[in-house]
């Protein structure tokens, strides 16, 4: 993916309270820290405060993660609210990270995107509900069929077989 950077120069050098946005149609690409996404798209609006330019907008993107329960890949789609707020000067307060336009008036928006895909990324994301998982003995992917090793059965299922038991 080409960098996630916009022109924003003419709204800094605008009187408080102008607005632009930004269209993102982007994508695929690689935003670094194993965050892969199909796309991103949407619109961000900037507007220009005393200090900073406050984006706020509705993103949507895919990502590429892995099933929790048998570690295949999954594409992961997900809509959230994008907020920031860009300095229009370097601050440096220690301890705390904070985004900034540059000098010569661009805004970078690989970093707090990838920020908010992985706060709103679950930490358990699974390839389908009912996945079967992996083998706890072999390693074999229970959703590709049964591989044979003697497992202690699940008590949920240990259950319903000594019902059916009963009914034969
Ligand atoms: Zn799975
Ligand atoms: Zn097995």
């Amino acid at each position: 993916m080409k960098m996630l950077r916009y022109r924003v120069g003419a709204l800094v050098s605008a009187p408080v309270g102008s607005r632009m946005v930004l269209a993102l149609e982007e994508g695929p690409g690689d935003l670094g820290y194993g965050v892969e996404v199909d796309y991103l798209r949407g619109e961000i609006e900037l507007v220009r405060s005393d200090r900073r330019l406050l984006a706020s907008g509705t993103i949507a993107t895919q990502i590429h993660t892995q099933c929790a329960r048998c570690l295949e890949p999954v594409a992961f789609p997900m809509t959230f609210e994008f907020e920031e707020a860009f300095f229009l000067s370097p601050v440096d307060i220690p301890g705390e990270t904070f985004y900034a336009v540059t000098d010569d008036g661009y805004l970078f928006l690989t970093a707090p995107l990838r920020e908010h895909i992985l706060l709103n990324t679950p930490l358990r994301v699974l390839c389908r509900p009912d996945c079967r998982g992996l083998c706890p003995e072999c390693g074999q992917n229970l959703n590709e069929g049964e591989c044979g090793c003697v497992r202690e059965p699940d008590p949920r299922w240990a259950a319903l077989a000594a019902f059916r038991l009963q009914g034969e």
